[in-house]
């Protein structure tokens, strides 16, 4: 008796532990059909349509019930979730795959350069410019390489009080987040330098009224998010935002390389 009262609080208080680091976030329409359905610090975006939804990032498997209950709270079924995206292949936007796939059955979509990172199936491979369609939703995936090999950014229309806008969901292309970056000399990945510049040179390319990151503090979701809650303006609508998110991350890319070639 004793022992199973102790496992039972063993297994209650393991959930809690997890999410001391990486507390819930409150689900929040962001625009159109696309829902915030992350944590605090890892970024899930759930994209509804009336024959299923689109989930970009599953994000650490402690995460999975984190976002099983953001998705429930705003109304839609974890169920339901048919297809399943990420921003790029590293751990904390791709290990709950697997049990995402588990609860829900969806098809595992990933660009091809980042099979490799993905733990579990992938059901279909991507190439850059390939559409995934679902109800409706067309979805651009767009290879924007660097921070890992396959680094996708996701392009979309929303639609929200009768106007359209571009919406720019994209992966990581910062080098700031990952210190040990080395972008000179990799053997591991020779073209990492030129990748990011390419990636750059796609970010600038793409036509962004809103866009979003894997990470709330890439997008200024803690900033946002409460102008959300008071009403008024879209607070997620931000072009120029968008224009300095890859003017600093480009900034801070040429300062690493500089900082490499020159040894330090
Ligand atoms: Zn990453």
């Amino acid at each position: 008796m004793i022992r199973r009262s102790f496992l039972f609080m063993t297994l209650a208080a393991a959930p809690l532990l997890a999410q001391a680091d990486d507390p819930p976030f409150p689900p929040h329409r962001v625009i159109g059909n696309i829902y915030y359905v992350g944590s605090t610090n890892l970024a899930s975006f759930l994209i509804t349509t009336p024959q299923g939804h689109i989930l970009i990032n599953s994000s650490y498997e402690r995460t999975v019930p984190l976002i099983e209950a953001s998705v429930e709270k705003l109304g839609f079924h974890f169920r339901d979730i048919n297809i399943l995206l990420d921003s790029h292949a590293h751990g904390d936007h791709v290990a709950g795959n697997p049990l995402v796939k588990k609860m829900t059955g969806a098809t595992v979509m990933v660009m091809q350069e980042d099979v490799s990172g993905v733990p579990g199936t992938v059901d279909k491979i991507l190439h850059n410019g390939d559409q995934v369609k679902l109800g409706g939703v067309v979805l651009t995936a767009r290879l924007t390489p660097g921070h890992t090999k396959g680094a996708t950014t996701w392009t979309m229309k929303a639609t929200e009080g009768g106007k359209s806008y571009d919406v720019v969901i994209s992966s990581s292309i910062g080098v700031n987040v990952n210190p040990g970056y080395v972008l000179v000399n990799n053997t591991k990945y020779p073209g990492i330098a030129d990748d990011y510049r390419r990636a750059f040179e796609v970010m600038r390319s793409l036509p962004c009224d809103l866009y979003l990151a894997p990470h709330g503090a890439q997008y200024g979701l803690a900033e946002k998010y409460p102008k959300l809650e008071k009403g008024g303006p879209n607070p997620f609508i931000d072009p120029q935002g968008y224009k300095a998110y890859v003017d600093n991350s480009e900034k801070s890319f040429l300062s690493k390389l500089e900082e490499q070639k020159r040894g330090r």
